[in-house]
């Protein structure tokens, strides 16, 4: 198994760093394939940073990404349906293979559920026609509940892929494993995802016992909980091709680490434990 089986989302280096010193060190390692950060390119300014990506040949399996569609106010749901819309424009200049769509939480004061998760299917459907015209499809990415009030009320494989069916062509999900893997009905619903062509994103990384931050505290391949063998497994039976994208937010540990350092360690943990 060569390196380009793996993609590396770039917020596993830290996403302060300057794009270019990231895509440097993954093409040291021996990675050609990543998941690009809509933020760290703009801070690159969006014509350089399209040309680090597409100069230095590499495939873009994601890019993130868009959505939080709730909001109290007309205003706000206008506005992130418009960055929606420019981000879809962004994905398709990358070619990037999906855009990958955090759905959001309950908007400030909320405490309808319903309410907002109305919202993100209004929200979805609002731009998927113009996401399918641009050849960008959507990546809907269920979150771990813990995360339900902040970033996203799509909770469950379950639930996202009701939303997709709902909606129809064009819009898939994310298989992140932090979020997903201490689902009773996962492995039910990757076969259900596969058999309708959804999976468009497999996110890795583990479960750290005890987590110290809901959002920044993840860990490496191998030093959590999470059957990655079992979850990559019902991924292939369910026709998924990959690569897998390792994902990894941690402020505290990987992010203080040289970028060469975190590369090796995740290709060869991708190689022992995944
Ligand atoms: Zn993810």
């Amino acid at each position: 198994m060569s390196t380009s089986d793996l993609a590396i989302n770039l917020a596993t280096l830290n996403p302060r760093a300057p794009l270019r010193d990231s895509i440097e060190a993954c093409l040291r390692n021996g990675i050609t394939a990543i998941g690009a950060l809509r933020d760290q390119i703009a801070v690159a300014g969006p014509e350089e940073g399209l040309r680090i990506i597409r100069d230095n040949g590499l495939r873009v399996t994601s890019l993130v990404r868009a959505g939080l569609f709730p909001a109290t106010e007309e205003a706000g749901r206008a506005a992130a349906i418009e960055d929606a819309k420019r981000a879809i424009d962004e994905a398709a200049a990358l070619g990037a293979e999906c855009l990958v769509i955090l759905a959001g939480g309950l908007p400030t004061g909320s405490k309808d559920l319903a309410q907002a998760r109305a919202m993100i299917a209004e929200g979805l459907e609002a731009i998927l026609p113009i996401a399918c015209a641009a050849g960008v499809p959507l990546a809907l990415e269920p979150l771990h509940p813990m995360l339900a009030a902040e970033r996203a009320c799509v909770n469950t494989l379950e639930q996202a892929l009701d939303i997709c069916d709902q909606l129809g062509e064009g819009i898939g999900v994310v298989v992140d494993v932090y979020h997903l893997w201490w689902d009773p009905k996962l492995h039910a619903q990757i076969a259900r995802a596969g058999a309708s062509g959804r999976v468009l994103s497999h996110h890795i990384c583990d479960w750290l016992v005890p987590t110290n931050d809901m959002l920044l505290d993840r860990g490496m391949m191998g030093d959590g909980v999470i059957d990655l063998p079992g979850i990559g497994a019902s991924l292939a039976a369910s026709g998924f091709k990959g690569p897998p994208e390792v994902e990894i937010f941690s402020a505290a540990n990987w992010w203080t680490k040289p970028a060469d350092d975190v590369l090796k360690t995740c290709i060869e943990r991708f190689h022992a434990c995944c």
